[in-house]
């Protein structure tokens, strides 16, 4: 990602009656449109405003200045002020425009995303009050300021939102009276209820006292408050408390007043996080994610809009909220790829985080124990700071790590089929459990076994929709897509031969190994974990409970296992396949698996107890595993950079994928042909493909691939732009822009 931000600070520029704005609505594939303000109205940039739209009525945001492009006699008129809607801070209009134009994507459906439920913009149905919206001078550039206005003016400077009711008894006026401020924007609403409802974060609540080296690094993050736009890296070993340090930072930001967002890769997981900030700071924070009712939705936009929600976690999508007050972002795993939203608008969630603290002038901190190459390389060009914490807290020791080389000694089978754990690691695991203490298996992949083959005919079951094996969940006895969710019972005969019994399974997924364990350790009591049995946030609380309990010998499980969790008798980690993922082929298949594996490992050890680790593998001289046993990210991070640097490739280069897809392939593949016959023809720019894509089939959508290359000094935004803009496409077909993609799928 290339930063361009300019910081132009404009003065709110008011629109009287007759003068024509911009207006952007929150959907997708809308630009602004431009409308007249009524006989009696004025708004600002910001305002959120009710406008025709054909025969529909839509709520939308004043964008500023009118664009002209419609005749003047055609112009229709906005039909007034949606009633108690916070006004969209100018930051938020910015960022919206930065990152539509960032990501080749229509403003509105950027809007979309600071406006995501639309019932909130409408007034509060808890009880509301009132507060200033702005100070005298302003409001009587507004409207005339008669005696009556003026006491309701003075009995709110005093802070304190009053309903109309009690308001209008205070100053001693009509409600007419404040309703008319209320119009002019004079006055804003804020909810009356929630205040009493909603318990927030303390920063003068007691934290644990740092380590001397914690306390440096927490400086620094407390010192870049207020201090302008910076972004820093805080990296540390897993356990090394990083989390507690960038708490102190929160702390200080409440302190002082300010809104602190903590984007997390997935909230989902974030149960013991939660925990510890509500016994941090005496009281959880706001979350925002996809899950929330409707309700809590809507209250909880409201409050960050009115600032009255201090601390927010969310997945990516509530770095685009509009907060009042927002004085620190704090991206957590900031590696990890579930920041990049691969639909709809398609962003990387870190690197918008670090925009959005350059448009609002505010620090952003990027926290991981392995960061990605391209914020090492931020550092190492001197754009991010970064603080450091080399070792674990309280003296615990980072996990032993050794490979077991499956050429050598591969698993052996039993009772229950082939074997997918190394005697080694059966060993490891029956000492382990011997000691008292917990082990882990690690395997990414869900499910029973990837891939059902025919014995009798040779025939893989594959998904009707997708180029994709199905694979076996054999507790529900079903076989899924995971591309599309496709899901059908499992077959007793072959689709395509019939012959009976003869479906095999081929592989393993984590049920298998869980099936394994099980017969080879009949005493201990395992625990299978992966998203899809995970269930809601209350089920894995008492999983977290029964292992912190002891109550759980064996966890065996999918990445939802390796991240952020702390068990302090989990001493042996074993990961079944080490070399998933290697494979892949794609830019960062040997990165990604690398911040896998040493987050996975960094679950070990974290008690008293020394932790160890187990990789499995075929290739135990694969670089990525070499560099695992080593502990030294930073000779594998400088190998990897040396690679791309000379391939010129990302963060070196700069790519855009486009995906072209529809349900019928000759549309779709003569689409493609015209794309490459039409590509931009510059120095240095790269067009690879078309090429169907390796998933050539989703969702029965037939899918060509084109990728463009080039040295970071280009501007590729420009260049799509101009290259999108002579395209004709059938509407069947889409055309989708991936800017700086992650998946090559
Ligand atoms: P990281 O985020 O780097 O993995 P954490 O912040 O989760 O590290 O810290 C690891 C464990 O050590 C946690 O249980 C945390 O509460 C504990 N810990 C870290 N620093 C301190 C401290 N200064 N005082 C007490 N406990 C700490
Ligand atoms: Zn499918």
């Amino acid at each position: 990602m290339v930063l361009s931000v300019t910081v132009v600070e404009t003065a709110e520029q008011v629109f009287r009656a007759d003068e024509v704005v911009a207006v952007l609505l929150p959907l997708p594939l809308v630009g602004a449109y431009d409308y007249r303000v009524p006989e009696g109205e004025q708004v600002v940039a910001g305002d959120v405003v009710r406008v025709p739209l054909g025969k529909r009525q839509e709520n939308g945001v004043v964008w500023g200045p009118g664009r002209g492009d419609v005749a003047a006699g055609r112009i229709k008129a906005l039909l007034g002020r949606i009633a108690g809607a916070p006004r969209l801070p100018e930051v938020s209009r910015r960022l919206v425009d930065w990152v539509a134009s960032y990501t080749l994507s229509a403003p509105g459906a950027v809007l979309r995303m600071v406006i995501p439920v639309a019932e909130a913009l409408e007034a509060p149905a808890l009880a509301h009050g009132w507060l200033p919206a702005m100070g005298l001078e302003e409001a009587a550039g507004l409207l005339r300021l008669t005696p009556a206005r003026q006491r309701v003016l003075e009995v709110t400077s005093a802070g304190v939102p009053l309903s109309t009711a009690d308001l209008a008894q205070a100053a001693g006026v009509g409600s007419s009276v404040i309703k008319g401020l209320a119009e002019a924007g004079v006055l804003q609403s804020v909810s009356l209820a929630a205040r009493d409802d909603e318990r927030q974060a303390d920063g003068d609540h007691p934290g644990p006292q740092l380590s001397d080296l914690q306390q440096d690094a927490a400086r620094v993050l407390v010192e870049s408050l207020g201090a302008g736009f910076s972004t820093t890296l805080l990296q540390g070993v897993t356990g090394s408390g990083k989390t507690e340090v960038y708490f102190e930072a929160i702390a200080a930001a409440l302190r002082q007043g300010l809104q602190v967002v903590v984007l997390v890769p997935e909230i989902t997981l974030t149960t013991q996080w939660l925990h510890r900030f509500a016994g941090r700071f005496g009281a959880p924070p706001s979350q925002w994610h996809s899950e929330l009712t409707p309700a809590r939705r809507r209250r909880t936009w409201r409050a960050v809009a009115e600032g009255r929600a201090k601390v927010v976690v969310g997945a990516r999508s509530a770095l685009f909220l509009p907060y009042a007050n927002l004085g620190l972002i704090i991206v957590d795993e900031e590696h990890e790829g579930a920041f990049k939203q691969e639909e709809g608008v398609i962003y990387h969630a870190r690197d918008m985080a670090v925009v959005r603290g350059q448009l609002g002038g505010i620090p952003t901190i990027l926290a991981s124990a392995t960061p990605s190459l391209e914020t090492v390389l931020n550092v190492e060009a001197g754009r991010y700071r970064k603080v450091d914490l080399p070792s674990r807290h309280g003296g615990a020791v980072l996990p032993e790590m050794s490979i077991l080389d499956l050429r050598k000694t591969p698993p052996e089978a039993g009772d229950w089929g082939p074997g997918w754990l190394a005697p080694g690691l059966v060993q490891a695991i029956r000492d382990t459990l011997a000691a008292g203490q917990q082990a882990m298996l690690f395997l990414n992949r869900r499910g029973y076994a990837p891939l059902t083959l025919c014995r009798a005919c040779g025939h893989r079951l594959q998904c009707p929709n997708c180029t994709a094996w199905l694979v076996e969940h054999r507790a529900q006895g079903r076989l899924v897509c995971h591309h599309c969710g496709h899901q059908a019972p499992s077959p007793r005969a072959c689709p395509s031969c019939g012959e009976e019994g003869q479906l095999a399974a081929c592989g393993p997924g984590v049920e298998r190994v869980a099936e394994e364990a099980r017969a080879r350790f009949p005493e201990a009591r395992v625990a299978l974990v992966a998203s899809d049995t995970l269930g809601g946030p209350a089920a894995v609380a008492e999983l977290l409970r029964q292992v912190t309990a002891h109550e759980i010998d064996l966890l065996i499980g999918t990445q939802v296992l390796a991240k952020g969790l702390h068990f302090p008798l989990l001493t042996l980690v074993g990961v079944v396949d080490a070399d998933l993922g290697l494979s892949g082929g794609d830019l960062r298949a040997a990165e990604r698996t690398f911040q896998l594996l040493s987050q996975v490992a960094g679950r070990a050890g974290r008690g008293e107890q020394p932790g160890r680790v187990l990789l499995q593998s075929y290739q135990p001289d694969h670089p990525v595993l070499q560099a695992m046993i080593s502990s030294d990210a930073a000779l594998f991070l400088q190998t990897e950079a040396e690679a791309r640097r000379q391939l010129g490739m990302p963060p070196f280069g700069r790519m855009v994928a486009v995906v072209v897809s529809g349900p019928e392939p000759a549309a779709v593949e003569s689409v493609a042909n015209r794309l490459a016959a039409t590509a931009p023809r510059a120095s240095g720019v790269e067009i690879w493909g078309p090429a169907a894509a390796p998933l050539a089939v989703l969702r029965g959508r037939h899918r060509w691939r084109l990728l463009l290359k080039a040295p970071r000094t280009v501007k590729v935004q420009t260049l799509m732009r101009q290259w999108l803009s002579q395209q004709q496409c059938p509407s069947s077909v889409r055309i989708q822009v991936d800017v700086d993609p992650y998946s090559f799928l």
